[in-house]
């Protein structure tokens, strides 16, 4: 396959794009892990997420332009790169969190941080109201600099629409 098919120029990818590309996979319905998944398709001269990998899970290669691809075998969820890649172009997923609800673990910079247990509302790719999520977790360590990791679960209908969270309203 091509190495940088669907290669894209501007804006967030729509899900045609990502599907074209070899960096983005989406782990399947009977998958019970949580996996990083990357939408890292424009061929950027950068490679954090590469290094950020203590399993050596994320290639780009020789080339620094390379798409990055990720090696579910040896992924084991831990999200080093989620906080790694400044593109914010890595996020964790789990299909199966429990019954209902998936989970997703996702890079956040705005200010306020929601608090666990919080409702918060989910968004898509271009920042489009998706559904409602509950917070389980966030992470804020100093290394990550001011890239907070907030982990969500979220019905599992919206299972690959969901990238992130809408900014929350400062009181
Ligand atoms: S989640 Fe952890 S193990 Fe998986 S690719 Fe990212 S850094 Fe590597
Ligand atoms: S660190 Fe992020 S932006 Fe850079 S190559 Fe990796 S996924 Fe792409």
């Amino acid at each position: 396959m091509d190495k940088n098919a669907g290669l894209k120029i501007t804006g967030a990818p729509s899900l045609e794009e990502l599907h074209a590309s070899v960096c983005y996979r989406l782990p399947s319905k009977d998958c019970n892990k949580t996996l990083a998944v990357i939408e890292c398709i424009e061929g950027i001269p950068c490679n954090p997420c590469e290094t950020a990998c203590p399993q050596h899970a994320i290639t780009i290669g020789s080339e620094i332009t390379n798409i990055p691809v990720v090696d579910w075998d040896l992924c084991t969820g831990c999200g080093l790169c989620v906080a790694a890649c400044p593109g914010l172009a890595i996020y964790l997923k789990n299909y199966n969190y429990n019954e209902e609800t998936s989970l997703i673990t996702f890079p956040f910079e705005y200010y306020p941080l929601p608090e666990v247990g919080q409702s918060v509302t989910m968004a898509n790719r271009f920042g489009e109201e998706i559904c409602v999520g509950t917070v389980l977790k966030v992470l804020t360590l100093k290394r990550n600099d001011k890239t907070a990791v907030i982990s969500v679960s979220y019905p599992k209908e919206f299972f690959e629409d969901v990238i992130t969270m809408k900014r929350l309203k400062r009181e």
